[in-house]
């Protein structure tokens, strides 16, 4: 985002666009929430008027006026919310915690929520990418689910922490043995493959690992943004396998997330800094130092 990398959203003056905090002011005519309040900040603010937007899936209207991807977002002291519908109460949770909440959890949810009929016991789930938004797709998938986890990582650091949040197999998908790696997820899922793959980083191999993990009716869950792509022929997928994508997650996805938070089921790894030292904190994140979520507290 900060280099201008994702296509379609204009970098915005002020980037963050996971945030929480206290309600500092209030417009007119809100009284459902008081100044002081914390709350978390639903970044897929809509226009409200679309079949979208009224649906309830605002992320997907096509203004994505988003805070922190387009209008100012949240590396700031305060941040201006258009509307009292994207906040959020969020209890006793801690706002820093709750801040990645917003899309490094609410994401990983969302995908996994939509495959969930295909999860029964006895199936195979693999997640391709363990970093800040995998590390929660493992616990969702361990939350939601009792379907075996797989997961695909290249970084040692991601499969150890992947294998502390309860994957039962990791694997390395060093470049020389995709092949043996994709035989080694056929075997674990007893030779039929996978029930659904979820892809969290996109390139061209990570699909073409997933498309090969997958079985018949299987679904290949596309969530990373590097914008790789995979032939779809009725021969280049398992018999009527799923290609599909997810974006974000739903207003009301975060209450469920916040519900699961607050039930202390939801590990979170964060670090607090203070907000002047966000080119240093950048830095280290570019350089793949940062576990889990940095959090700017202004
Ligand atoms: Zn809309």
């Amino acid at each position: 985002m900060k280099s201008g990398d994702i296509p379609g959203l204009a970098t915005p003056l002020l980037m963050g666009h996971e945030n929480a905090g206290w309600v500092e002011a209030l417009g007119l005519g809100v009284e459902s929430l008081a100044p002081g309040d914390p709350v978390a900040v639903f970044g897929g603010w809509g226009c409200g008027r679309c079949r979208f937007c009224l649906g309830g899936q605002e992320q997907l209207c096509d203004t994505t006026r988003w805070g922190g991807l387009g209008p100012a977002g949240g590396y700031a002291e305060y941040l201006l919310v258009p509307s009292f519908r994207h906040l959020l109460p969020i209890g006793d949770l801690d706002p820093a915690v709750a801040a990645p909440f917003t899309d490094a959890a609410l994401t990983p949810y969302s995908a996994v929520k939509k495959v969930l009929p295909k999860l029964v016991p006895g199936t195979t789930a693999v997640l391709i990418g363990a970093g800040g938004l995998g590390q929660y797709a493992v616990q969702m998938l361990r939350l939601l689910t009792e379907a075996t986890v797989v997961v695909v990582d290249t970084s040692a650091d991601k499969r150890a922490s992947a294998q502390a949040l309860g994957a039962d197999h990791v694997i390395d998908p060093a470049d020389d043995q995709a092949l043996s790696d994709i035989s080694d997820i056929k075997d674990i899922a007893g030779g039929e493959g996978a029930a659904a793959v979820f892809d969290m980083v996109g390139v061209d191999a990570t699909l073409a690992l997933g498309a090969s993990a997958l079985h018949r009716q299987g679904t290949l869950m596309l969530v990373g943004l590097a914008g790789g792509s995979y032939p779809f022929s009725f021969f280049s997928l398992p018999t009527e396998a799923t290609l599909t994508s997810s974006n974000w997650g739903s207003r009301n996805e975060l209450d469920e997330v916040l519900a699961l938070a607050g039930s202390g089921r939801l590990v979170c790894t964060i670090e607090r800094q203070p907000l002047e030292d966000i080119n240093e904190v950048f830095a280290r994140l570019a350089a793949g130092q940062v576990q889990g979520r940095a959090v700017f507290v202004p």
